[in-house]
This record gives C-alpha cells, sequence and structure tokens, in this order.
C-alpha cells in the first residue's frame, strides 16, 4: 500500500504534469498562434506603414509644390501689388488731370454759354442784317437800274467826245507842228541880244537876222506860223496840254507819233524826258504815262480792260539799239566790256542790226513791233518811271561813253495800249510813239572823217528820208516810201496814212544858232503844211 500509494501519487503527479505540459503545450499553442497573428498583424502593420509612408512622401512632395507655388503666388503677389500702387499712383495722376480738366470744362462750357448768348444775339442781329440787306438789294436793283441807264448815256457821251475830239484834231491837221523856244542859259543871258520873238497870239514866232546890204547893217525878219509856239517862260505843264489831246488818241486807238526836232542843246531831250523825278520838270514821257493809267482807269468804269506795252530804242548809225535790254543779263558783263560791247554793237552795220532787232508789221492792226527788242508790259505808273529812269540812264551813260552819242542817236519810245471791252464786245489798238530826235545840225556836217562821218552820214540819211515821207505825204503821193531808213520804217504806221502827228520843233534862243534855228523853223513850217489823210482808229470790232 504504501507503495501503490506512491506509484498513485507518482500517476497522480505525472498526471498533473502532463496536465500541466500540456496546458504550457496549449498555452504555448496559443502563444504560438498569437505570435502568429501579432506576425500578421505586423506584416500587415509593415505594409500599412509603408502605405503610410507613401501617402507621406506624397504628402511632402504636395507640400513642397504647395510651397513653390506660395512663393510664385507671393512673388505674382508683390508684383501685382507693384502695378497696383503704380497704378494707384497713376489713377492719382488721371484724378489730378480729370480734376483740371473738368475745371476746364466749366469754363467751357461757360463759355459755350455765353457763345450760345452771343450766337443767339447774332442770329437775331443777322436776321435784322438779311432784312436790310433785301430791302437794299431792292434798292441796288433799282439803282442798278439807274446806273445802266447813266451808263448808257455815257457811252453816247463818250462816243460824241470822240468823234467831237476827233473832229477837231482833224480840223487842226493830221500833223501838227508846235514850236517850243529854251530858255537862255546863264551864259547866254549876260551877253545875247534878242533875236526871236515869239508872239503873243501863240502862233507866230519871228527871227531877226543882222545882213550887211550895201554897206549898210540891215536887220532881216522872218516869220513863222505854228499851230502853237512855246516861248522861253513856258512850263513843261504847259506844253503837255497841248499834247495831251493826242495822248487821248492813242487810247481811242489811234497810231499818234510825236517827235521833238531840233539842233543839239535846243531842248529836244528837256521836252521829251525832262527830269522824270520832278512833277514840275518831267517832261512829255513820263506826263503821257501818267495820264494814259489815269485815263485807263476812267475807261475801266466803261467796261474796257487796257494792256500797256512798251519798247524803248534808240537808232544810231541806221542800228537799232535796245534801252530796255536786260540789266542782269547785262551786268554779268564787267563794266569795261560793257562799254566796248556797246562801243561795237554801235558800229555794226544796219544789215548786222536788222538781225538783232527787227522791225515788224501787223497790216491788220496797223501796228509795229520791233522783234528781239525787250517788249515790256506795264501795269502802274511807277513801273514805268524806273524803266524811263533805267533806260535814259543807259543812254546817257552810252554818251558819256562815246562822245554825245544821245545827241547822234534817235530815242524812240512806244506805248502800245490794247484794249478789250467785252461788254460792248469791241477792241482798240492804239500806240504812242515819242521820238527824240538826233540833232538836226549834224545834217550839213561835211568834212568828217571815220566814225564821225558814218555818223553825220547816217543821221543826214535819217533826216532827209523822214523830211522825204513827209513831203510825200504832204504832196498826197500815191506811194510813199518809208523804207528807205530805220525811223522811217519804224514810224511807218505813226506818220502816214492814217496817224496823227505832231512835230515840235526845238529851237535855242542863242544868236550863235540863228542859222541853225531858221532851218529848224522853215523844216517845221514845210511840214505844217503836210496832210496826213483822214486819221482812222486801229482794230475796232
Ligand atoms: P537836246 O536834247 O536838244 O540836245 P537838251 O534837252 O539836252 O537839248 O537841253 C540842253 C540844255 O538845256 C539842258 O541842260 C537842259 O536842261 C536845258 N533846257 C532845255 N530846255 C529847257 C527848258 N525849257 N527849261 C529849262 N532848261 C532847259
Ligand atoms: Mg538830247
Amino acid at each position: 500500500m504504501t507503495e501503490k500509494n506512491r506509484s498513485r501519487a507518482g500517476i497522480l503527479e505525472s498526471k498533473q504534469r502532463l496536465q500541466l505540459v500540456t496546458k504550457s503545450m496549449t498555452e504555448r499553442s496559443r502563444s504560438r498562434a498569437g505570435i502568429l497573428e501579432s506576425k500578421m498583424q505586423l506584416a500587415k502593420s509593415r505594409r500599412e506603414m509603408i502605405e503610410i509612408k507613401k501617402r507621406n512622401e506624397a504628402i511632402r512632395s504636395r507640400i513642397s509644390k504647395i510651397r513653390d507655388d506660395l512663393v510664385r503666388v507671393e512673388n505674382e503677389h508683390e508684383t501685382l501689388f507693384k502695378s497696383i500702387e503704380q497704378m494707384k499712383k497713376q489713377t492719382a495722376t488721371y484724378n489730378e488731370e480729370m480734376k483740371k480738366l473738368n475745371e476746364h470744362c466749366d469754363v467751357a462750357n461757360e463759355e459755350s454759354n455765353k457763345l450760345s448768348e452771343i450766337i443767339l444775339e447774332s442770329r437775331k442781329g443777322l436776321e435784322l442784317r438779311n432784312n436790310k440787306i433785301i430791302e437794299k438789294r431792292l434798292l441796288y436793283e433799282y439803282q442798278l437800274k439807274q446806273i445802266q441807264e447813266i451808263y448808257a448815256g455815257l457811252k453816247a457821251e463818250e462816243n460824241t467826245r470822240k468823234d467831237l475830239h476827233n473832229q477837231n484834231l482833224d480840223l487842226m491837221g493830221n500833223i501838227r507842228v508846235m514850236c517850243r523856244v529854251r530858255p537862255y542859259t546863264d551864259k547866254e543871258k549876260e551877253i545875247e541880244q534878242v533875236s526871236l520873238e515869239c508872239f503873243d497870239d501863240k502862233h507866230t514866232i519871228q527871227v531877226s537876222t543882222k545882213r550887211l546890204r550895201l554897206w549898210q547893217m540891215q536887220i532881216e525878219k522872218s516869220t513863222y506860223e505854228f499851230d502853237h509856239v512855246f516861248n522861253t517862260s513856258a512850263d513843261q505843264k504847259e506844253v503837255y496840254l497841248e499834247l495831251s489831246p493826242l495822248v487821248q488818241s492813242a487810247i481811242d486807238g489811234y497810231n499818234v507819233c510825236i517827235f521833238a526836232y531840233g539842233q543839239t542843246g535846243s531842248g529836244k531831250t528837256y521836252t521829251m524826258e525832262g527830269n522824270v523825278n520832278s512833277p514840275e520838270k518831267k517832261g512829255v514821257i513820263p506826263r503821257s504815262i501818267d495820264e494814259i493809267f489815269d485815263k485807263i482807269e476812267e475807261t475801266n468804269k466803261l467796261g474796257w480792260n487796257f494792256e500797256v506795252y512798251v519798247q524803248y530804242i534808240e537808232i544810231y548809225n541806221e542800228t537799232i539799239q535796245d534801252l530796255l535790254i536786260d540789266e542782269d543779263k547785262d551786268r554779268k558783263k564787267s563794266c569795261k566790256d560793257r562799254k566796248k560791247s556797246f562801243k561795237e554793237d554801235r558800229k555794226k552795220s544796219f544789215k548786222e542790226s536788222k538781225d538783232l532787232c527787227k522791225i515788224v508789221y501787223n497790216e491788220d492792226t496797223r501796228m509795229t513791233i520791233i522783234e528781239n527788242a525787250e517788249r515790256l508790259k506795264i501795269s502802274k505808273k511807277k513801273d514805268m518811271e524806273i524803266l524811263i529812269g533805267k533806260a535814259s540812264n543807259r543812254r546817257s551813260k552810252s554818251s558819256t561813253n562815246s562822245n554825245s552819242v544821245s545827241s547822234r542817236s534817235h530815242g524812240v519810245f512806244i506805248l502800245h495800249l490794247e484794249g478789250e471791252n467785252p461788254l460792248e464786245k469791241m477792241s482798240s489798238r492804239g500806240s504812242l510813239s515819242l521820238v527824240d530826235l538826233a540833232g538836226s545840225e549834224n545834217i550839213d556836217k561835211s568834212g568828217s572823217v571815220g566814225d564821225q562821218m558814218t555818223e553825220a552820214q547816217s543821221i543826214n540819211k535819217s533826216l532827209f528820208y523822214l523830211r522825204y515821207v513827209i513831203q510825200q505825204i504832204k504832196d498826197k503821193s500815191n506811194h510813199v516810201n518809208y523804207r528807205d531808213s530805220v525811223l522811217t520804217s519804224l514810224l511807218k504806221y505813226s506818220l502816214g496814212g492814217t496817224a496823227k502827228v505832231c512835230m515840235l520843233v526845238n529851237v535855242s534862243p542863242s544868236t550863235d544858232s540863228t542859222n541853225e534855228t531858221k532851218k529848224s523853223l522853215s523844216f517845221g513850217q514845210d511840214a505844217r503844211k503836210a496832210h496826213v489823210g483822214t486819221a482812222m482808229r486801229n482794230g475796232c470790232a
């Protein structure tokens, strides 16, 4: 029993130990399952960790991107802020300007309001004026009618005036001859005895010459009659007054020629030109111009428009020399050259000169034009004064250059007056030739040689043909030969046929000149008897 109890106790103990081992084995398997579970859970957790890490990475990269974005946005914000600041400043400037503009606007509005008021007022005034204009128009139409009536009357009067004027001139004869005695020079006054007497009738002049006859000193008196005699005290105005009707005729469409004849020093240039710048001493040329422009202005009222052209030449040794030649062209030559060429020009033969300045006739208008010589259009008195000044300066210059050439040349000043009257459908072509002839004392000069002989011959020739032409006109010859000298060729339409001519015989009161004076007076008296024919207007439609 004790052994059995002991083995029972050992078995019990082993059973207990087995139970314990089983229990621990169970526990161990339990813990093993727990470990496995834990392991699985750990693996899961690991996976989750990886997942989380991945997400963390993504979040981190997103955060860095967001940070970058943030920086960019901040930069943009800064830029925007700056531009907003600038815009704010600009807005302030704009506001300032706006303010000013508003102020201007206010002022402009105020002005506009005022203007509106003015416009309103003006409109009222305009309406009033309009009414007045209508009234005036009615009055004007009435006056126009009256003017038309007056114009018709004026025209009739003008025609009557022209007719009477021409009848009057015709009665005086177409060649009028007047005589002018120049005053004594201071030197002449001291020694002179009076040999010339101008009668009060203003037509007669008497020359007294002492002659020894039958051992006795006798006084021979020769009397001459002219259309007018101007004594030593006659001034330029008085002379011109007698010539003025002829100038009027040139405007009326006639060819008019006035020439001064006489010996050198008898006052031809003084009479024709005088002192252009002096109102008292200016001669026939400047006075004619003054009158022509005054008359042209008057005729404008009757619907006439006139154009005035001028040519101014001198004839030396049968050569035409242009006195209006363009100074600028001429100035290019040196002064020395000019003097030389002028002398040379003068020496050219008539044949050569024909190539330079040619006389051209217009048979229809009965006008003569010098081709290749300046033909200037003149529109006011002043132009003409300057032009004459220049021309006479040229003439006097050449005179000193070649020993008083001016007394050996004929100065011819020609005005062409071309008028149109569109209202009346009329036209008029007149001319005025004013000639300062070469000194007549050269005619009988003999024994001269060289240049002097050529000069004397050509003066002889031209004055002879002038007298001859006048003689032929006087004799009513069927054919008058104008072509023998340049002077008569040039004056063809101004001397004969239908022209009006006036010769001014200039004489010196000096007893030294008595012989020349008598010759000049005889020539004038002869010419006076010439009858040109009935004067006729040119180119009247
Ligand atoms: P011509 O041209 O005939 O040679 P001028 O006209 O040159 O003569 O006159 C000669 C001089 O006499 C000039 O000094 C001129 O001023 C003078 N003379 C001529 N006529 C008059 C006059 N009517 N009144 C005053 N001086 C005159
Ligand atoms: Mg002279």
